[in-house]
């Protein structure tokens, strides 16, 4: 439950707020994912936007069962620090933004997970207050903001965490960026209320002309 999530560790200032997914968005997931499998034997095709049913063993092409599948999406996060790189100018670009908003990650991955992906990202340059959760993103977006009169973005890559702050928080500027350009033609529509961007320069800009209103 959200209430048990503990938000202690991030402190604010007085300036707009920029929360911020991961996998996707600041570090690559798709690309790195692919390249662990067929370090196994296995390979991602992108046939359509899921994980399940679209991993598959490369000598047979036979498709991966999906308790597998979520076996192997365990295996890779316990070992992401050896395969996941930052997107093409999001350190940069997160480093800018820094300058005139706090920015928070906001991650949807189990907890047990965090200390590994907080060293990751540090090596990155990537120091930003980091919250991995399962609960909904709108929620925890909207404890972090807690109603104070700042401009707030979201940027995430999955359209229902883009709907889940859409409902808990109205207010909040919402981006659409996913990196992997192989999966981003199958990814739905996010709809109303969510602008796309293309890569972290776009990103940059939506934002700035959002937060300097
Ligand atoms: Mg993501």
């Amino acid at each position: 439950m959200t209430n048990e999530l503990s938000l202690d560790h991030v402190r604010l200032t007085n300036r707009p707020l920029i929360v911020c997914d991961i996998d996707e968005v600041v570090l690559e997931f798709l690309t790195p994912f692919r390249d662990f499998l067929r370090a196994s034997g296995r390979d991602l095709l992108p046939r359509s936007f899921r994980l399940h049913g679209n991993i598959v063993l490369i000598e047979s092409g036979e498709t991966v069962a999906d308790d597998l599948v979520s076996a192997l999406q365990e295996e890779f996060f316990l070992r992401q620090a050896d395969w996941q790189t930052p997107a093409a100018l999001a350190v940069e670009t997160l480093a800018g933004l820094a300058q005139e908003a706090d920015i928070v990650f906001l991650t949807a991955m189990p907890p047990r997970h965090a200390a590994v992906r907080r060293a990751l990202l540090d090596r990155f340059s990537l120091h930003y207050p980091l919250v991995a959760t399962e609960d909904a993103k709108g929620l925890v977006v909207k404890r972090l903001h807690a109603g104070r009169k700042l401009p707030f973005a979201f940027i995430d890559d999955i359209s229902h965490n883009l709907h889940s702050v859409r409902e808990h928080a109205p207010d909040c500027l919402l981006v659409n960026l996913m990196i992997n350009a192989d999966f981003r033609p199958l990814a739905p529509d996010p709809g109303k209320g969510v602008t796309k961007a293309r890569d972290w320069t776009d990103v940059a800009q939506i934002i700035r002309a959002h937060i300097s209103r």
